[in-house]
C-alpha cells in the first residue's frame, strides 16, 4: 500500500503566505487610513472655505449699508453748515437735511445733538421731545475728540424705541473746530438679525457681528442674552483682532471647546465678522463616511486575516498528513526489507542491494565480495531441541555476525531459513576471507549446545566469492559462485571457510581450511 500526496510546492516555506496576506491587509490598511485622511481635509477645506466666502458676503452687505447711511449723515452735516437750511421753517429744514435712505426700514431715528446734547431735530418729527443725550458714549466721544470721521458706538438700547441699536455718528464743529453738537443715525439690530437669517440656512457654525469694544451686536443662531455682551477679553478676541481677515484655531469665546474662526473686519469699520466652527460642525459629515468606511475596510481585513489563519492551519494539516504518511511510507519500507525473526534485512533486500553494488564496482573499478552461510545440521538442532530455541540460535547467530561486521557497509541478510549472506563492497577476497573466518568463529563463541553436529555446538559454513576489478556486473554468477563454494564448504566437514577462485566469471573453486 502506497498513499502518495503531492507536495504543495507553491505554498512553501509555509509563513510565506500568511505574511504575503498580513502585507496585504497592512496595504489596504495603509490606503484607506490615507483615503480617510484625505477626506478629513477635504471636509476641513470644504467648510472653512465656504465660511470664508460667507463671512466675505456678509462683511461686503453691512459695510455698503452703513456707508450709504453714512452718507446722509454727511449730507445731514454739510447741510447743517447752510444758514438757508437751518433758517428754513422745520417741514422744509427736515426735507432738506432726511433723504429717503435715513428713513428706510432697518435705520432707525436720525437726530441731531446740540452741544449739550439735547435732542433739537429728528428725522421721524418736527417736535422732537428736549431728551439729552449728553450721556451717550457717543456724544462724549465727540466732545472730546475733534476728528471729523464716522464713529460707531457699542449697541445700546434706544430711549426713544425701546429697540436694540447700533448708533453710528458724525461731529458737528462750528466754523473755528468747536464743538457744536452730534448727527447720529441708528441702525436696528434686528436689520443684522434678518441678514443672518436670510443667508444659506445649512450653513455649519454660529455667525457673528462684534462692535466696538467687544460687544456682541448679532449672533446667529440668535440668542438675546449674548446681545450686547463684550468678549473683548478672549484671546481669540485678541487674536481675531490681530488676524483681520482669516482662519485660526482657538478658544471659544462664550460656551466651551474649541473653534475655528474664520473672520473679517468690515471694511475699516470697527466691526468684525466671524464664523465659528465647532469640530462637530467640520467632521460630522466626514465621520459618518469614516464610520461605513471604516467597518468596511475592517470586516474586509478582518475575513481575510481570517482566510487566511483557516487556509494556513488547513496547509499546515495537510503538511503534517504528509509527513506521516512519508514516516508511514518509510516505516512500510524498512518492514518489506526487514526479516522479522532476526531484524536482519532480508532477501528482497539483499537482491537490489547486491544488484546495485555489482554495479557500481563494475562502474567505478572496485573489488566486491559476497559471503553465503549456512547452519550447519540445523534440521537436526530443530528436531532435537524444538523449533523454538531453533529460532533462538537463528537470532543468535544473526547477532553474531552483526557483531562481527566492523564496517558500516558491510550488511548481513537472512535470505532463507538457516540461510545467510554478507555483502563486502570494497572488499578483495583475501578480505573476505577474513570476515567470513571471523564470522564463522564468532557463531561458535556463541557456544550454542548442538549435540547432532560433530562439534557439539551450533556452527556455520561459509563460501566467498569476489567479483574481480575489470570484470562487467554479474550478481546472480557471483551468488552461483558463492553458494557453490558453500555447498563445497559443506562437503568437506562444515564450520568452514571455502573460496572460489575468480579467473574471469566461472569462479572454479579453491580450498581452504578449516580454521
Ligand atoms: P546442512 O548442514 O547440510 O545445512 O544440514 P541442515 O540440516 O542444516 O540443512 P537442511 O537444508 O536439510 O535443513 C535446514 C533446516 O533448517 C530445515 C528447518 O528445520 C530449519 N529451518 C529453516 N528455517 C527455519 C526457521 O525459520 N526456524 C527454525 N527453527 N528452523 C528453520
Ligand atoms: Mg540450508
Ligand atoms: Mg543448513
Amino acid at each position: 500500500m502506497r498513499m502518495i500526496l503531492r507536495p504543495l510546492r507553491w505554498a512553501r516555506p509555509a509563513w510565506t503566505l500568511p505574511v504575503l496576506n498580513l502585507l496585504c491587509v497592512f496595504g489596504l490598511c495603509a490606503v484607506s487610513g490615507f483615503m480617510l485622511w484625505d477626506m478629513r481635509r477635504d471636509a476641513e477645506r470644504r467648510a472653512t472655505a465656504s465660511a470664508r466666502s460667507l463671512v466675505q458676503v456678509l462683511g461686503r452687505d453691512i459695510n455698503r449699508s452703513i456707508a450709504t447711511y453714512d452718507l446722509s449723515l454727511r449730507a445731514i452735516v454739510d447741510g447743517m453748515r447752510l444758514p438757508a437750511v437751518m433758517n428754513a421753517d422745520p417741514e422744509t429744514r427736515n426735507l432738506i437735511l432726511f433723504d429717503r435712505a435715513a428713513n428706510a426700514e432697518n435705520f432707525g431715528h436720525t437726530l441731531v445733538l446740540d452741544r449739550t446734547g439735547k435732542l433739537i431735530i429728528s428725522s421721524r418729527t418736527l417736535t422732537p421731545e428736549p431728551l439729552s443725550y449728553a450721556d451717550r458714549e457717543y456724544f462724549q466721544y465727540h466732545a472730546t475728540h475733534t476728528d471729523s470721521g464716522l464713529h460707531i458706538a457699542p449697541p445700546l438700547m434706544s430711549r426713544i424705541t425701546g429697540r436694540w441699536v447700533l448708533v453710528i455718528s458724525r461731529r458737528l464743529s462750528d466754523p473755528d473746530g468747536a464743538f457744536a453738537g452730534v448727527v447720529l443715525g441708528s441702525i436696528y439690530l434686528d436689520y443684522f438679525r434678518q441678514l443672518f437669517a436670510a443667508i444659506e440656512t445649512d450653513h455649519a457654525g454660529t455667525v457673528t457681528l462684534y462692535g466696538p469694544g467687544g460687544t456682541i451686536v448679532m449672533r446667529e443662531p440668535y440668542d438675546e442674552q449674548l446681545i450686547g455682551r463684550s468678549v473683548s477679553a478672549t484671546d481669540s478676541f485678541q487674536r481675531m483682532l490681530e488676524t483681520r481677515q482669516g482662519l485660526f484655531t482657538g478658544p471659544a469665546m462664550t460656551g466651551e471647546g474649541t473653534r475655528t474662526f474664520t473672520v473679517t473686519q468690515v471694511g475699516e469699520l470697527p466691526l468684525w465678522l466671524s464664523i465659528a466652527l465647532t469640530p462637530e460642525d467640520i467632521y460630522a459629515a466626514w465621520w459618518q463616511k469614516a464610520f461605513v468606511l471604516g467597518t468596511v475596510f475592517l470586516s474586509l481585513c478582518a475575513t481575510t486575516v481570517v482566510l487566511t489563519a483557516l487556509f494556513q492551519r488547513e496547509l499546515l494539516r495537510r503538511k503534517a498528513a504528509q509527513q506521516n504518511m512519508a514516516a508511514l511510507n518509510a516505516e512500510l519500507q524498512q518492514l518489506a526489507t526487514t526479516d522479522a525473526l532476526t531484524g536482519l534485512s532480508n532477501r528482497r533486500r539483499f537482491d537490489e542491494v547486491l544488484a546495485r553494488e555489482c554495479r557500481r564496482a563494475a562502474r567505478v573499478g572496485k573489488p566486491l565480495s559476497l559471503l553465503m552461510l549456512d547452519a550447519d545440521h540445523f534440521k537436526s538442532f530443530n528436531d532435537r531441541y524444538g523449533h523454538q530455541q531453533g529460532d533462538e540460535a537463528l537470532r543468535l547467530i544473526a547477532r553474531a555476525m552483526q557483531t562481527a561486521l566492523h564496517v558500516q557497509s558491510d550488511t548481513a541478510y537472512r535470505i532463507g531459513g538457516e540461510e545467510f549472506a554478507v555483502v563486502l563492497p570494497d572488499t578483495e577476497q583475501a578480505g573476505a576471507e577474513t570476515v567470513a573466518n571471523r564470522l564463522r568463529q564468532a557463531v561458535l563463541e556463541q557456544r550454542m549446545l548442538h549435540a547432532g553436529n560433530p562439534h557439539g555446538l551450533v556452527t556455520i559454513s561459509c563460501g566467498v566469492a569476489a567479483q574481480s576489478i575489470g570484470t562487467s556486473d554479474n550478481a546472480a554468477a557471483l551468488i552461483a559462485a558463492a553458494d557453490k563454494a558453500l555447498y563445497e564448504a559443506k562437503s568437506k566437514g562444515r564450520n568452514r571457510v571455502q573460496t572460489a577462485v575468480s579467473t574471469s566469471r566461472h569462479f572454479p573453486h579453491t580450498a581452504s581450511p578449516c580454521i
